[in-house]
């Protein structure tokens, strides 16, 4: 707690245009609309203020948690009081390259990216238009709908390692992309910057028109009219988490302000007041349930931050083509 009182005064010194929220409320930066307060939520404007801010709290030996969208995410209502925040919101950088193929920093949206590439008549990203998550959210749950995943577009993706304060950048395989998982997931302190994606030309007109159809199914299924984070479980193995919540007969049960969605089974909904521990609660149930009924273990698939969370230092276990070393920070 000390070292994190102190990083965030040298971080107000070294930076002091930065926008640094003390204390807010982490409801305000989730679609599920849960969570205390955080001690402390930088956003910073560029690159090289991110890797600064990382910089200087690796050396109060701290990590911070990077916020994308916050789509995909539970916070405590308890709050994080030994977290440092950092959003990606201002990482907005997004044009073609040379050669075609699209870069993109981690804070531009999925349906930002979907549609400059349907400008462009770039196809393959149209699964991507009604995913409300951040291209470095995106990346690290290897996010897909439809049919289509982020990994069959991406090509290469940069990351910022925190343990080594150097930038690195991974080819597709290197990100080890699997169903809503990939090496990101498994090796703490990847901070991604940015990516470069290459979809297939195609036809803008065909690829709008996907999207839109895509949209009004997403529309005509999904209870976007409620904050949620999506999908609460991952799809098992043989089947759909949906039907097997369904089946269980969890359809609208709720737990204080947080239901098993009565449009999509699915999604667990805040219909007003949620805590994270009617949250909790409900997910235990479920489990449990569905697991009575069915024999099927469900796992999670939303991000779910408990008040007491640590990030771990993991070093990376591939081999990786260092494009930056942390020699350029120590000089400044
Ligand atoms: C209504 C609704 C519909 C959804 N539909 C889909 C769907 O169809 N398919 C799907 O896959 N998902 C879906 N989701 C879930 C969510 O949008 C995705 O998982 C998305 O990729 C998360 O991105 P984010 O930017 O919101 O990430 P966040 O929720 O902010 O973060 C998720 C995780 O990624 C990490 N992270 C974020 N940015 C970075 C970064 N730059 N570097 C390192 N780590 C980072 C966070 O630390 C956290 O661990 C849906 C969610 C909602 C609310």
């Amino acid at each position: 707690m000390e070292q994190l009182e102190q990083a965030i005064q040298e971080i107000k010194t070294a930076l002091p245009g930065l926008r640094l929220m003390e204390n807010e409320p982490l409801a305000n930066h989730c679609s599920f609309r849960i969570g205390g307060p955080g001690r402390a939520l930088a956003v910073p404007e560029d690159i090289t203020s991110l890797t600064r801010i990382c910089y200087l709290l690796k050396k109060h030996e701290l990590a911070p948690f990077i916020l994308g969208n916050g789509t995909n995410l539970l916070f405590p209502d308890e709050g994080l009081n030994d977290l440092f925040l950092i959003s990606t919101e201002k990482l907005q950088k997004l044009f073609l390259l040379p050669d075609g193929a699209i870069y993109a920093e981690s804070g531009v949206s999925l349906s930002r990216l979907a549609s400059f590439a349907q400008q462009n008549e770039l196809e393959g990203l149209e699964f991507a238009s009604g995913i409300p998550g951040s291209v470095g959210g995106g990346l690290m749950m290897n996010a897909g709908a439809y049919g289509g995943e982020l990994k069959d577009v991406v090509e290469s993706v940069v990351i910022y390692f925190l343990p080594e304060q150097a930038l690195y950048e991974l080819t597709a395989e290197q990100c080890a992309f699997a169903y809503r998982s990939s090496y990101f997931q498994t090796h703490p302190g990847c901070v991604i910057v940015s990516a470069v994606f290459r979809p297939k030309k195609g036809d803008g007109a065909a690829i709008a028109a996907k999207m839109r159809e895509l949209n009004q199914k997403r529309r005509e299924k999904q209870p976007l009219d409620l904050p949620s984070a999506g999908s609460a479980f991952k799809r098992p193995k043989d089947g759909y988490a949906a039907a097997l919540i369904d089946q269980a007969g969890l359809k609208g049960y709720s737990v204080g302000g947080a239901q098993v969605s009565e449009k999509h089974a699915g999604f667990v909904v805040n219909t007003g007041g949620a805590t994270s521990h009617d949250v909790y609660d409900l997910m235990i149930h479920i489990r449990r349930r569905v697991y009575e009924t069915s024999g099927v273990q469900l796992e999670p698939e939303m991000i779910i931050l408990a008040p007491d969370y640590k990030l771990e230092d993991h070093g990376p276990q591939v081999p990786l083509h260092r494009i930056y070393g942390a020699g350029l920070m120590e000089e400044e």
